[in-house]
């Protein structure tokens, strides 16, 4: 397992290859900013700030969308997946921040798990990237990388990874940990092809030392 030490270096070498590592995701609200990470799951950053211009423009605020038809949300989203539950979740996610927020996204990680469509993964984004306080989204990247340089135990769930690295870093380091390890999951350490022999981590991972010994091409 990677100590305390060698995981802030790791993190460090990550901020060194890719220092403007942030968030593509394109808002101008933290209203917005919530529906962009709702609208981006299992789709990429790029197909959801293709649409998000319309989308804002047509729904400026959570009043607008709370009254919205669904037809019409769907009609601004469909080229992207999920999106029929996706409209679904963000108008009765408006509608909760109208009746229960005033209209204002909480900052608290327990009252945006209130909202429809937030889980922990969307409601750490929404902390972290909009309001800068400290949390650490784990989505399908940071598990992976998490694993692959045994941060974490193989095994560990989504929540005992979170717990890890937040265990393991200090928390002024989280949110440029989790953008930092977006970016080495998707340009470094990729799910299928890892480069692994120009990697600057291969020192500290014993993943892609067993991967060049059983392929040295990888
Ligand atoms: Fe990923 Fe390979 Fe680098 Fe390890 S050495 S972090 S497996 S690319």
């Amino acid at each position: 397992m990677l100590s305390k030490e060698k995981t802030r270096k790791a993190i460090e070498i990550m901020g060194q290859v890719f220092p403007n590592a942030r968030t593509s995701l394109q808002a101008d609200t933290s209203f917005h900013f919530l529906l962009a990470v709702i609208l981006s799951a299992q789709t990429t950053d790029i197909a959801v700030n293709k649409l998000t211009p319309a989308f804002f423009a047509r729904y400026p605020t959570p009043e607008t969308l709370a009254n919205a038809l669904p037809t019409d949300v769907m009609n601004l989203i469909k080229t992207i997946g999920l999106y029929r539950n996706k409209t679904k979740y963000m108008i009765t996610c408006a509608q909760g921040l109208v009746t229960r927020f005033d209209g204002v996204v909480p900052h608290s990680r327990s009252e945006l798990m209130t909202l429809p469509g937030v889980g922990r993964k969307t409601a750490d984004v929404v902390l972290a990237e909009w309001f800068h306080i400290p949390a650490f989204a784990v989505d399908t990247h940071v598990n992976r990388i998490a694993k692959r340089l045994s941060i974490v135990p193989q095994k560990a769930d989504v929540l005992t990874v979170e717990k890890v690295l937040m265990a393991k870093l200090p928390s002024q380091l989280w949110i440029a940990a989790h953008q930092r390890m977006i970016f080495w999951g998707r340009y470094q350490c990729t799910a299928r092809s890892p480069k692994c022999t120009t990697c600057p981590l291969l020192e500290l991972c014993a993943e892609g030392q067993k991967r060049l010994l059983q392929s040295p091409e990888s």
